[in-house]
């Protein structure tokens, strides 16, 4: 085998508390991670050459060094002294730098297909902590599922799987930086945090209604302030017939969770009906292990 084509699946966040800043400078979180069906493509072949070429189709995506699939993959070939090169090609279907996690899953498929096409054998756990250097949210990319995160988001425990939920994804046509949110983020003065046990107990029994009610994400005490159109998203959602809605991450899309298909199908075409923003019609992503 000399190239490999690997779905790389955005994830959402269904719980997201930060618990304290570390000396380091990053923050210990406790967050529900869920992946979902919404993916890019990363077409990875094999090269003669001892170097790493790669190329996205979205011009906004650094197509050298900076982007994070690249350091995944220079990462492999230095630390397995490998003696061909890899060409890596991205067909970018997650938003960018909208809460989604999509570069850090671009960094996950780079790392599970070299795995393959170098036959490096690593256990996937070997290659979640090569993940780790790369970025907090790597790991849960190689595994995906349902998880909690721990730690910087590195430290996961299963939970079960919440299969075939129906989401409405909807990124507002605004940037913003996820090192801007944890900047003016006031841990002291949170107010309303997510009970995460309780949630995790709601996702186990399937009780999607009173998860939609439960989700908190505390990163929205910061974007909420700023940018009023998050609100206006989750009220819509609501209004649209979703059991939740909540922002992802450091946002700024926001997601609504639907009892099926048609409710979310319905509600997609309705909020899509704006050009202040984008939608995708999605559901969780389980994969039999
Ligand atoms: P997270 O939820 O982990 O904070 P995100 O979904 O908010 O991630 P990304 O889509 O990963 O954000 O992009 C963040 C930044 O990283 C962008 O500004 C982009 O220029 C840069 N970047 C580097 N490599 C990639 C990649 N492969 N795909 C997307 N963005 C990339």
């Amino acid at each position: 085998m000399d190239s490999i084509c690997i779905k790389a699946r955005a994830k959402i966040n269904l719980a997201l508390d930060v618990l304290r800043k570390r000396e380091d400078g990053y923050h210990d979180v406790r967050m529900i991670m869920q992946s979902i069906s919404l993916h890019d493509d990363v077409f990875l072949s094999l090269i003669d050459e001892k170097s790493i070429r790669i190329s996205c189709d979205k011009v906004w995506v650094p197509s050298n060094s900076d982007n994070i699939a690249y350091k995944a993959a220079k990462v492999l070939m230095d630390k397995f002294d490998l003696q061909k090169g890899i060409d890596i090609k991205i067909v970018k279907n997650i938003p960018v730098a909208a809460g989604l996690a999509g570069g850090s899953a671009n960094a996950a498929a780079v790392l599970k297909g070299m795995n393959e096409l170098f036959s490096l054998n690593l256990e996937q756990e070997e290659l979640m902590q090569i993940g780790k250097t790369i970025g907090a949210d790597v790991p849960f990319c190689i595994k995906g599922g349902t998880m909690l995160a721990e730690g910087i988001g590195e430290i996961l425990s299963d939970i079960e799987p919440l299969k075939n939920v129906d989401i409405v994804l909807v990124k507002p046509k605004i940037s913003v930086s996820t090192a801007w949110v944890y900047k003016n983020l006031n841990i002291e003065k949170i107010v309303l945090r997510p009970d995460t046990d309780y949630i995790i107990g709601l996702i186990e029994k399937g009780d999607l209604q009173n998860l939609g009610r439960k989700m908190v994400n505390v990163l929205e005490t910061v974007t909420v302030k700023k940018y009023e159109i998050i609100n206006e998203i989750k009220e819509k959602l609501i209004k649209l017939g979703a059991f939740g809605s909540m922002m992802s991450g450091s946002g700024p899309t926001v997601f609504g969770i639907f009892e099926n298909k048609l409710t979310a199908q319905k509600a997609y075409e309705e909020i899509n009906n704006d050009d202040r923003w984008d939608c995708i019609l999605t559901e969780t992503f389980y994969e039999e292990r």
